[in-house]
This record gives structure tokens, C-alpha cells and sequence, in this order.
């Protein structure tokens, strides 16, 4: 008979109540009203590992973890119902996860006690395999979501997206089972260098997430960045190749991106930092293709092309056997009335999206062509480099604008330069309009180049090639940096192509340039990005 189902002035006896639990298939207390234990089962020894004689007289709740007493205590005091999730601490300090059950039997409490660690482990191993990634180990997508959604609203924090670059092509070259070895590795540099910091998360494909704890500030965040791309920047090994990923890295801060568009925000960043020279990009609405300030920025920035809010620096490109200068690319900025300067990374992937990057190419044109006929007119026969979108190929009318742009300034083609970004020549659609402009007499640059196998130029009417300064910046000090520019100096000179270093930072990579007969460079050592007015004093110094 249960202790519940008694008779109405049925007492139970202690002796009643200890049959009672002796037959119970779980562990089982008999207290008193003040919650001492006077009986126990066999298995309510086992269970709190100490012998009977040991445990009468002592509170129930004396045995519990100290987190959980007060909710045990709550169900101990009403005398009837359940309560999961309770820890039981024995002697040596092990821990026995519990549900308990009250049953009242006056005087006395029954209180049944059942041992669920195993079912308790169970649910973590279930719960590990849904919140973490198998692969790497670390957080996944959920758990981060769980977390984001948990921060405070009232502080700030900082979610940063880092998406490898090309990771679908390692895939595809070297196999899954490599890319996944190559996954591990990274996830364990970028362990490295965030794991103090931050909380590190493996989201779908190839990206990864670290979030920053209240209180973070963007500039904090912003070096976590650039350590990161610079970490990144030394190569792996897969199957004994050394094996080069690049990274690009989206930042969104809260509270300046609401708490649940975080992650979206983060992802549109990132979007627009795959597109840009620097790597990492901190979320603007000018990321996001569907907000009306997106389109609000790009009124502004249609409205700065005509009223000449852009303008360009030059960077010389040096002849690294002459010293010579040979000529200077145009960097486009945007002095946005509101804002600070804003840099192309920021506004020339909207731009590309809207396709205003065809009036914005345009006007840098024609500025450049128009510096360039001073330059000329001066005496200072020097090229002039500008830098195309794929997307300006896509204009069949592009390769004539050029020419009568050209014309118009009186600048021969043969001195003007097009850097087109390597990842463009993976369309072979912009074959023909290269090959009109190369008619032209212009020169065709490949920019940002190092990440593909010559192949990729194969059939392009390619002049000179321009080796990314990721591999530049740290040849110096990285063996696989200096094999990356060697190799492709060789290759190029064997294709009759000039090669061209740029993001030459010290006097140390010029000079091993030089030795590997690069025939230019391009960098801060030399000098940075100048306004037209600044370069021609350079250039006067010079002489
Ligand atoms: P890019 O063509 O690779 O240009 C080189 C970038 O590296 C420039 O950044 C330049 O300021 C920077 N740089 C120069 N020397 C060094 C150095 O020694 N070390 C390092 N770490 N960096 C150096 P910027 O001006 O911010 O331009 C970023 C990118 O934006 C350019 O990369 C180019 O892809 C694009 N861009 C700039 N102007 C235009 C333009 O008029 N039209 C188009 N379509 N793209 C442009
Ligand atoms: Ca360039
Ligand atoms: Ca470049």
C-alpha cells in the first residue's frame, strides 16, 4: 500500500514507513518534520555512498550541492510534489544528479530519490552534438546564437565573421578529407589568437565567428582582426604542400546593429571585406544591398561623382633596376560631407552591386588622364595606372570610352594601365573586352595576384602582373612568402610578362626584390598613396 493511499486515521508508524521504502526500486529517505533523515533504504546508501548509521539525524538538505538547496528545500517544506535536476554531493566530493519526489506521510516525509547522471550525460552528449562542431570541436552556429541572444542589451559587444577565401577550390584541388584537415588547423591557429579574448565558433561552410564580451570596443576588436589576417598569412600543410588561405574578415558592433541582426550584419560585412584590399570590413549600412540608407548612401555617392567630392592619390611604382619612376597608380577616396574620409573599401562593392562603379570609373579616368597629360605636358613622361571592377568589362561600350578618353587628353594608350583584380579573370566572357582594350594599346595589370596557378592567364592579353602584398609584406621573415614571390617572378619573366611588387614596406624586401630581378615596387617604403599636388613635389625632390 502507498504511503498516500492510508486509510483515514491509519497512522504510519516509522516501522510502516521504513517496509515501505525497503522495497522501493529507487533510493528512498524517511525524514522528520524538522527534514532529518531517521531511515534510508540499501539504495539511498549506495547513492550518497555513506553507511545508514552515518546519515541519521542529519538534514536531507545537508547533502545536497549548496546551488541547489533552496529549490529542494522549497519542494521539502510543501511536502508533496517533484523536483528535477538536483545535485546530490557526497563525502569525496562527487556529484550525483538526482530527481527527487515527496510524498507525504505524517508525520513523516518519504522522500524518493532518483539517480539520473547517466540520463543527465546522456542529454549533455546530445546537447554537445547539437551546440558543437564534430570537425573542429568548437561552438557551432547555434550555441552562438544561443549566446548572442543571451548578452545584455544594455552594453556593448562585438561579433566578428571570418570567412576563408576560395575555400570551395581547396575543396575541390586537394579533396575533402584534406580540406577538412586544413579546417582543424585553422580552427586551431585561430584558437591562438582569440581563444584569450573572445569566444570562437565554427559556423556552416567555411566560416568561423568570435564574439567579444560586453564591454568590448570596436578598435579591440579591430586589431583581434588584423592578428588574425596576419596569423593566417604563414602557410599550412596538407599532405606535405604548404597550402596558402586567405581570410576576410566582417565586423558588427552592438549597439549599433540590434541585438539579432548581429550575425546578418557581421555576414554583410564580411561580404564586402572578401571585395576589399584590407581584409576585414566593420559593417555600414553601405554593406547591406537591401537597407534604404544603402540606397541612401548610394544617392550620395552618384551625387559625389558629380560633385567632385572623390578624388585620388598616386602611388609611385618604382623601377626597381633604373630607380627610376615609372609610373603612379590612382587610389580613389571619398570625402563624404558627413562622414569621415571614406576609404574604396567601403563604397566599391555598393558600388559595383548598383552599378554605379560605370560613372564612378569613369570620372577616375578621366581625373587621372587629365593629371596625367599635366604630368606629360611638365616633362614627366610617366604611366598612369587605374584600376578596373570586372563589372566595368561587362560595358560593352567600356573599351571605346577608354579610347576617346584617351584622345580627348591627348595621352598615347600606351601609357595608361589597367589593373584588373586576378579574381576577375576567372570569367572568361571579360576575354574579349580585355583583348579590345589590349587593341587599344593600353596595358593590362594583373592585380592582387599569387593565389592561382599561371593556367588562369592562359589566352588573356596580359602586360604585367602584380604580386598581392600579402605575399610581399612578410617575405622577409616567411620562407613560403619569399617562395610565392620567387616563383612568380620566374613564371612571369618566362611568360614575357613584367612583374611588379607592391605592398614593399622595408628597405630589407626591396632590396631582396631587386636580387630576384622583380622589375618594380610599389609600396610605403617608397612612399604612400600622395594627392597630385604632394606627388609633384615628390617627384621634384627625387630629381
Ligand atoms: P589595390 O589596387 O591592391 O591597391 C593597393 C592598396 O594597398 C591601396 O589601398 C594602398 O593604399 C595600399 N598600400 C599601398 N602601399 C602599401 C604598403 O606598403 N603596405 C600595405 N599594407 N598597403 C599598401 P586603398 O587605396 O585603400 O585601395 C584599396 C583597394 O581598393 C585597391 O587595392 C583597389 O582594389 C580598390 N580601388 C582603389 N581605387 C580604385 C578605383 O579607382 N577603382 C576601382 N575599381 N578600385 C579601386
Ligand atoms: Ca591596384
Ligand atoms: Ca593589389
Amino acid at each position: 500500500m502507498k504511503v498516500s493511499e492510508r486509510e483515514p486515521g491509519d497512522q504510519p508508524d516509522q516501522t510502516r514507513c521504513e517496509r515501505l521504502v525497503a522495497y522501493m526500486l529507487d533510493a528512498a529517505f524517511v525524514l522528520d518534520q524538522q527534514g532529518k533523515i531517521v531511515h534510508g533504504n540499501k539504495l539511498a546508501e549506495v547513492l550518497v555512498a555513506s553507511p545508514l548509521s552515518a546519515l541519521i539525524g542529519q538534514r536531507l538538505s545537508d547533502l545536497l550541492h549548496p546551488a541547489d538547496r533552496d529549490v529542494a528545500l522549497l519542494l521539502l517544506r510543501k511536502s508533496e510534489g517533484f523536483v528535477r535536476n538536483i545535485r546530490i554531493q557526497r563525502k569525496d566530493g562527487s556529484l550525483v544528479w538526482t530527481d527527487l519526489m515527496a510524498t507525504r506521510a505524517d508525520p513523516y516525509l518519504v522522500v524518493v530519490v532518483r539517480d539520473v547522471t547517466e540520463q543527465k550525460r546522456l542529454e549533455e552528449t546530445i546537447h554537445r552534438m547539437a551546440c558543437y562542431d564534430d570537425l573542429t570541436g568548437l561552438p557551432n552556429q547555434r550555441f552562438l546564437i544561443e549566446q548572442i541572444n543571451a548578452l545584455a542589451e544594455s552594453r556593448p559587444h562585438v561579433l566578428l565573421v571570418i570567412g576563408l577565401d576560395r575555400f570551395k577550390e581547396i575543396n575541390a584541388a586537394f579533396g575533402r578529407r584534406c580540406g577538412d584537415l586544413l579546417l582543424e588547423q585553422i580552427a586551431s591557429r585561430l584558437k591562438e589568437v582569440v581563444e584569450k579574448s573572445a569566444l570562437l565558433a565554427r559556423l556552416e561552410g567555411d566560416r568561423f565567428a568570435a564574439l567579444f564580451p560586453e564591454g568590448t570596443e570596436a578598435e579591440d576588436a579591430v586589431q583581434v582582426a588584423k592578428a588574425i589576417l596576419s596569423s593566417l598569412e604563414t602557410s599550412f600543410s596538407v599532405e606535405g604542400l604548404p597550402v596558402w588561405v586567405r581570410a576576410s574578415i566582417g565586423i558588427s558592433l552592438f549597439p549599433e546593429q540590434a541585438g539579432g541582426a548581429l550575425l546578418r550584419c557581421a555576414d554583410l560585412a564580411l561580404h564586402a571585406a572578401k571585395k576589399s584590399a584590407v581584409g576585414y570590413v566593420l559593417y555600414s549600412p553601405a554593406c547591406d544591398p537591401q537597407t534604404p540608407l544603402q540606397l541612401e548612401l548610394m544617392g550620395d555617392l552618384a551625387r559625389a561623382i558629380e560633385t567632385d567630392q572623390l578624388f585620388l592619390v598616386y602611388q609611385p611604382k618604382i623601377d626597381l633596376k633604373t630607380g627610376q619612376v615609372v609610373g603612379v597608380e590612382a587610389l580613389v577616396r571619398w570625402q563624404h560631407p558627413q562622414y569621415e574620409l571614406i576609404p574604396p573599401s567601403e563604397f566599391l562593392l555598393p558600388a559595383e552591386q548598383t552599378g554605379l562603379i560605370h560613372p564612378l570609373t569613369l570620372w577616375v579616368l578621366k581625373r587621372a588622364l587629365g593629371d596625367c597629360q599635366a604630368w606629360h605636358q611638365a616633362g614627366v613622361k610617366i604611366n598612369i595606372a587605374v584600376n578596373l571592377s570586372p563589372r566595368n568589362l561587362q560595358d560593352p561600350k567600356f573599351p571605346d570610352d577608354v579610347a576617346h578618353l584617351l584622345s580627348e587628353h591627348g595621352v598615347a594608350a600606351s601609357f595608361l594601365e589597367l589593373e584588373i583584380p586576378e579574381r576577375g579573370l576567372r570569367e572568361y566572357r571579360l576575354l574579349e573586352p580585355l583583348a579590345r582594350l589590349s587593341k587599344i594599346g593600353v596595358k593590362i595589370v594583373i592585380d592582387d595576384f599569387g593565389y592561382s596557378v599561371f593556367g588562369t592567364l592562359r589566352g588573356f592579353p596580359v602586360d604585367q602582373i602584380k604580386i598581392d602584398k600579402v605575399f610581399i609584406n612578410d617575405m622577409a621573415v616567411d620562407y613560403d612568402s619569399a617562395v610565392v614571390a620567387r616563383s612568380t617572378i620566374e613564371l612571369g619573366h618566362t611568360f614575357h610578362l613584367s612583374v611588379v611588387a607592391e605592398g614593399v614596406e622595408d628597405r630589407e624586401t626591396m632590396d631582396r626584390l631587386t636580387d630576384l630581378g622583380c622589375d618594380a615596387a610599389q609600396g610605403y617604403h617608397l612612399s604612400e598613396p600622395l594627392s597630385a599636388e604632394a606627388l609633384a613635389q615628390w617627384l621634384r625632390e627625387r630629381a
